[in-house]
């Protein structure tokens, strides 16, 4: 960060105090006819499951945190539907927010979907169709498990990824926050790889972290059941992909298949059109033309990526910013909305 950047943030909970972010926000959208900030999220734990312990913010946003942020955004923004989020201002001028979900976890039904209907914002639940009421694990969620119940107090980043002539890097497992601190580092470097060689390199995972046999049960996803239930009590369930492959790294049938089977599963098991999709990962570097374009052609009205920005009616409508929340509240999160809104 530079020194405007660290001093911009160091007087963020003196502006948000004093009410400045709240009518800059408001100027920024009327100046841009409309709009707001959609936010993503992915799980949201039980209290009771956070109690005692620091949660690492891969594993999740403790709900209290997550119903802070809602009550905080409400107090300055209108909360729609993530569909809705690009249309020309209404009558009541104020900025929108709109709240999204990516990769299907059962706590979005059991612990966020409680607290949304009581606050009365709308939602959108991006669910993978291939891992739907599966057993399967996402690989980062295996990575990030193995890595923290690990038996050894290091891994050889360059062995587990099957990359060579490198030198040795050793990633030390001694404390909580090193082993946190590992298993982002391989996280990003496992999805910055090949699609197709993450099985292998989970293999070579277990066997660095000295986990062979292990009986514990992968976090739970949402089933089929679950949600024709978030559809009955009117949220929105969208597309993620069949197989969350970051779509820039397919061949162009793939991508096609990806963007568009998706639908046609929910579809055809919800029994309703499914109009908004959400890149997997989101970056930039994870959706190129050829994936705006398979989400434009398979009929979809809105494409959410992972770019950071705010969402206007001048918005590409298959390329929607979506912001992440910081876990500190509120003046933090007041300088995330407002990076997003004021740039
Ligand atoms: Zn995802």
């Amino acid at each position: 960060m530079n020194v405007s950047g660290f001093l911009r943030k160091a007087a963020s909970p003196v502006r948000y105090a004093i009410g400045a972010y709240g009518r800059e926000w408001a100027r920024a959208v009327a100046a841009a006819g409309g709009g707001g900030v959609v936010l993503c999220y992915h799980r949201i734990l039980a209290e009771a499951d956070c109690e005692g312990r620091r949660v690492p913010p891969e594993e999740g946003l403790p709900a209290s945190v997550f119903e802070a942020q809602l009550r905080f955004l409400l107090r300055h923004f209108e909360p729609v539907e993530a569909a809705r989020i690009r249309e020309p201002a209404g009558a009541s001028r104020r900025p929108r927010f709109a709240v999204t979900f990516d990769d299907g976890y059962a706590d979005n039904r059991l612990v966020a979907a409680p607290i949304l209907a009581r606050l009365g914002v709308p939602a959108t639940f991006f669910v993978v169709s291939g891992y739907v009421g599966t057993q399967r694990q996402f690989w980062w969620d295996r990575a990030m498990h193995l890595v923290m119940n690990a038996r050894v107090d290091h891994i050889e980043i360059e062995r587990v990824l099957g990359t060579t002539g490198t030198a040795p890097d050793r990633l030390s497992l001694r404390t909580p926050a090193e082993r946190e601190a590992a298993a982002s580092r391989l996280c990003r470097d496992i999805r910055h790889g090949p699609p197709g060689e993450i099985a292998g390199v989970l293999i070579r995972l277990e066997q660095a972290c000295g986990v062979v046999t292990d009986h514990t049960s992968p976090i739970p996803l949402m089933t089929w059941e679950h949600l024709r239930e978030l559809v009955a009590q009117g949220f929105e369930i969208g597309a993620h992909t069949v197989e969350h492959h970051s779509l820039s790294r397919l061949a162009d049938d793939e991508v096609l298949r990806e963007v568009s089977a998706c639908k046609a599963d929910l579809e055809g098991k919800l029994g309703r059109a499914i109009r908004s999709f959400a890149y997997p990962y989101g970056s930039e570097e994870d959706f190129d033309d050829r994936a705006v374009e398979a989400v434009r052609r398979a009929g979809y009205a809105a494409g959410f990526s992972f770019v950071k920005g705010f969402a206007s009616p001048r918005s590409d409508a298959a390329r929607i910013p979506r912001i992440c929340l910081h876990r500190a509240w509120p003046a933090a999160n007041a300088y995330a909305v407002h990076g997003a809104l004021a740039g």
